[in-house]
């Protein structure tokens, strides 16, 4: 028996992951898939109950479970706990402790929503993105790192390091990825001016040698920032380090213009998170007017990526066009003047979109 833990978290976490439970369950009906859905506690939620924000209980689930899904962490109500009291360090820690190294974003145009893109649209025509970030290494964890005052002055300093097994396995997970989508590999570094993203450089082409179906081309960050501007359609798969990749990531979900539709997986050698990319949404929590397709599609990404389930992950894609195609608007994609519909109805209209392709 499979066994996936729903997160819920704090904020809009809750409705957003009862939404795609609903169609979690829908397909999972429909494909007599043996599967067990439990909640946990973590984030803000889990500090409330526990006074903590990852109790061992719900790192025990994880652990045990087959594949986890968030909902989202943080807010108001939690902002002036000290650091490690932050509903924030739930999540860092359950990536860490699942050793989940590899960060996988797809970045994609709704033809139904090109409005919503800051982007004229001739230049957003056809983008379909997935940035492959490295998630435990680099600047952010490197060592030496620290912040002291001498003579006075204060100074601060960081570390940005890599070893070649670390560059080797997220290149193996973004070469992969190519190979299912359209064969091409933009890797991103800095080789002009840093040793780090040489070897990275280095390394990444070693790894391309197993992959000559897979198109393989080198961009420094300060160029690839701009392309993703200037003509993002010329991009299939994007591989880089963890602050590139942070910052990356960020630029190309933004081209799409709606931060409620885009999904996130974050991998590691076992199970894998799935999470969207937006975060708690206080201020419209509880209201009814968060947009759950995010939540929805990351339930698809965990069918492919550790349910090996792609053909039920395809059904709810489709579901989710359908029901774009049909009209229906969460308040934050709608355009002025068209009606919009809730959480709870839009969950519930994918649902009855993947019975409609069942009984079509
Ligand atoms: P946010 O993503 O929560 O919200 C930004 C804006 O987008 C808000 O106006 C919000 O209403 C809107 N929005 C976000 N998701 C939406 C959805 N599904 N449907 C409709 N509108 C949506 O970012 P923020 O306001 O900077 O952060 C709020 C809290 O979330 C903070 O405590 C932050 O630390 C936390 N956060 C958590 C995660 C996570 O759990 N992975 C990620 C980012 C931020």
């Amino acid at each position: 028996m499979t066994t996936v833990v729903f997160f819920p978290g704090d904020g809009i976490g809750p409705e957003i992951c009862a939404a795609a439970r609903r169609v979690l369950e829908t397909v999972q009906e429909q494909a007599e898939l043996p599967l067990t859905v439990v909640e946990g506690l973590v984030g803000g939620a889990a500090l409330d109950a526990h006074d903590d924000p990852l109790p061992p209980e719900s790192l025990e689930l994880a652990r045990r479970a087959d594949a986890v899904l968030l909902g989202a962490v943080g807010g108001p109500k939690w902002d002036g706990l000290p650091p490690a009291k932050r509903p924030e360090q739930g999540l860092l820690r359950l990536r860490k402790e699942l050793e989940l190294f590899a960060n996988l974003r797809p970045a994609q145009i709704f033809p139904q929503l090109r409005a919503a893109s800051p982007l004229r649209p001739e230049l957003i025509e056809g983008v379909d993105i997935l940035v492959v970030r490295e998630l435990t290494g680099d600047i952010y964890f490197g060592e030496p790192r620290g912040a002291e005052v001498v003579q006075g002055k204060r100074r601060a300093w960081n570390t940005m390091v890599y070893d070649e097994d670390e560059i080797r396995r997220i290149a193996e997970v973004a070469f992969r990825a190519a190979r299912d989508r359209r064969r091409r590999l933009c890797s991103v570094d800095k080789a002009n001016v840093l040793e780090t993203t040489r070897l990275w450089r280095e390394v990444v082409t070693e790894v391309g040698r197993d992959y000559p179906d897979v198109e393989l081309q080198h961009l420094y960050v300060d160029n690839a920032a701009m392309q993703l501007v200037r003509a993002p359609a010329q991009f299939d798969v994007i591989l880089t380090g963890n602050m590139f990749g942070d910052i990356l990531s960020d630029e190309a979900s933004q081209l799409t213009g709606s931060i409620g539709m885009l999904a996130s997986a974050s991998l590691g050698q076992g199970r894998g998170m799935y999470e969207p990319i937006h975060g708690s949404a206080p201020d419209i929590a509880g209201q009814d007017r968060a947009n759950p397709l995010a939540t929805i599609l990351s339930v698809a990404m965990m069918l492919r990526h550790s349910l090996d389930q792609a053909p039920l992950a395809e059904r709810i894609e489709a579901a989710v066009l359908r029901v774009l195609d049909q009209g229906l608007r969460t308040a934050d994609i709608a355009a002025a003047g068209e009606p919009v519909v809730g959480t709870q109805a839009m969950g519930e209209a994918v649902a009855a979109a993947l019975r409609e392709q069942a009984t079509s």
